[in-house]
């Protein structure tokens, strides 16, 4: 496929491809004239210009979309499952091309990105048994000759804002179940790695998907505020940053909309003395440092209940020192095989410095820096965003490195005298995403989840990200709004429900005039 085209518009006069919007089932140059640079983090090359959309690029979307709404909902449930199980049959055999595309623009490595789509494809399989999600309920003869049920509709054009860290997973969160449900999908991806939704745009066209039923709009905040703002747009699913994701709720909920706004996080594994200090050095290696950090449920505080935390931190250390770090696509091996490193480039420079602030921060309060990621480069690639993974102990929970989001390769140590101590500190941040125990104690894991102010748990599992048939979404300011992604969260929230209260009249029956409130 062909996802870019050489620009003729005013937004192209550079020599690298323009990469446009997804319109009436076509790709589309912008004509705004504005667009934003598009890297390949492991080299830091611009590879591309994404288009950021003007208004009239925005309500041109928005009306295709309305469209594209009009004929899909009439299709019968019949006809919208066969394009659903056709999309997923095209994404499982294609899915190779787009995690090239993925490693391209993000740099995470190939099975990491082939790791996002197949949990994307999850959602996809979850949405193919829409039929029974979005059966409605009936009781008959509710009262004498009265039967009520409800219906499930669609809400119309519904709005998805994605972040750049899963430009694939994060989208599949949504758009399946939105579209299975009857919906017609505007999609606007993050301008770092715009490239994978117009992949997915032109999948579902082959897939049999009527044009307008799933656009991609790129663009900056002008095109977020134009889906927060429009009367057309129904609803709104947004993931990224907490302040953007405050924004959105706020701005959207003022619009009319339903929301479900998902933010950031600062995910901590809670270390008992009794737990596999193997198994737990695997995990945190895995989880701080698996796309180097840059997931939203990646473990960055390591809370370590004495004595063990010496013990753990040079089992990690041990660990690290293994890790290879490189361009995300690998290398070839000479044997025809790739050879893959375990992590590769951050998303930008601009925030791999931002990431290397962090340890400045941490360094300047008092962490010790047990190894050190900053300045890191890679032979040959010496232009990419790299940071090596890092490790810090003794972090104090007063420093910014310790309250705030890294979103990088950086994993914090802090050392807690008791599980209560642990708890509390979890307790007392202010997100809520994920979190973990270790611990071979099943009576202080079962208090742990009972306790623990967050919305997804793991158990001797540190990236407790949720299987389809549940739902997605931490507490407090990871999560605005009261619904969370996929599951049956997700099918409540792209459909809304009518009561149908109903009597055919019985002439023997027949009730006469009566003015009183009703009753059974
Ligand atoms: P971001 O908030 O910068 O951007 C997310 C989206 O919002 C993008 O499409 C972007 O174009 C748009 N946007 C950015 N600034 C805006 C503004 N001022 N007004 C309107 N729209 C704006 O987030 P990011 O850097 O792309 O992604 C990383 C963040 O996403 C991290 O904080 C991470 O924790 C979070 N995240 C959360 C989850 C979750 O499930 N809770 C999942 C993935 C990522």
């Amino acid at each position: 496929m062909s996802l870019t085209e050489t620009a003729t518009s005013p937004a192209a006069i550079t020599d690298v491809p323009h990469i446009g919007h997804w319109i009436d089932g076509a790709l589309r140059a912008s004509t705004s004239g504005r667009t934003a640079p598009v890297y390949n983090p492991a080299t830091g090359a611009v590879r591309a210009e994404v288009a950021l959309a003007e208004q009239a690029e925005i309500d041109e979307a928005i009306a295709s979309a309305q469209r594209g709404y009009e004929v899909w909902s009439r299709y019968s449930i019949a006809k919208r499952q066969s394009v659903l199980f056709a999309f997923r049959e095209l994404l499982n055999a294609k899915k190779g091309e787009l995690a090239a595309i993925i490693t391209a623009e993000h740099g995470k490595v190939l099975s990491d990105a082939i790791g996002e789509i197949l949990r994307g494809q999850e959602v996809v399989e979850l949405a193919t048994g829409f039929p029974h999600l979005i059966k409605g309920a009936f009781s008959e003869n509710a009262s004498t000759g009265v039967d009520v049920y409800s219906l499930k509709q669609p809400l119309g054009v519904v709005g998805v804002i994605s972040p750049f860290n899963f430009p694939a997973m994060v989208p599949m969160w949504f758009f399946p179940i939105a579209i299975a449900a009857g919906n017609a999908v505007v999609l606007k991806p993050s301008e770092k790695d715009p490239s994978a939704a117009l992949w997915l745009a032109e999948l579902w066209k082959e897939a049999g998907l009527p044009d307008g039923v799933f656009t991609v709009l790129q663009g900056d905040k002008l095109a977020v505020d134009g889906l927060l703002t429009s009367p057309v747009v129904q609803s709104i699913s947004f993931v990224g940053s907490t302040p953007i994701a405050q924004y959105i709720y706020e701005t959207a909920s003022k619009h009319g909309k339903r929301v479900q706004a998902l933010g950031g996080a600062k995910n901590h594994m809670l270390v008992l003395p009794d737990a596999d200090l193997d198994l737990v050095a695997d995990s945190a290696v895995n989880a701080g440092y698996g796309a180097a950090g840059e997931r939203c449920m990646a473990i960055s505080v390591v809370l370590a209940v004495e004595p063990v935390a010496d013990d753990l931190i040079a089992k990690i250390s041990e660990r690290i020192a293994k890790l290879k770090i490189g361009n995300g696509a690998g290398v070839e091996a000479g044997d025809g095989t790739l050879r893959e490193p375990d992590m590769g480039p951050l998303i930008t420079d601009v925030h791999r410095d931002k990431v290397s602030s962090y340890v400045d921060i941490a360094e300047a309060d008092g962490a010790t820096v047990v190894v050190d990621g900053r300045g890191f480069t890679v032979d040959g690639h010496e232009d990419g965003f790299f940071f090596g993974p890092t490790l810090l102990d003794r972090v104090p929970t007063t420093s910014r490195a310790y309250t705030e989001e890294i979103f990088g390769p950086v994993l914090s140590v802090v050392r807690v005298a008791s599980y209560d101590e642990g708890l509390d500190l979890i307790n007392s941040g202010e997100f809520g995403n994920g979190t973990a125990i270790f611990t071979n104690d099943g009576g202080a894991a079962r208090r742990f989840q009972n306790e623990v102010e967050v919305g997804m748990i793991g158990i001797n599992v540190p990236i407790p990200v949720p299987v389809a048939y549940h739902s997605f979404g931490g507490w407090k300011k990871s999560l605005f709004g009261d619904s969370k992604a996929y599951g049956v969260h997700g099918f409540d929230f792209f459909t809304r429900e009518k009561a149908v209260t109903s009597r055919w009249l019985d002439p023997a029956t027949h009730g006469g005039i009566n003015l009183g409130f009703p009753q059974n």
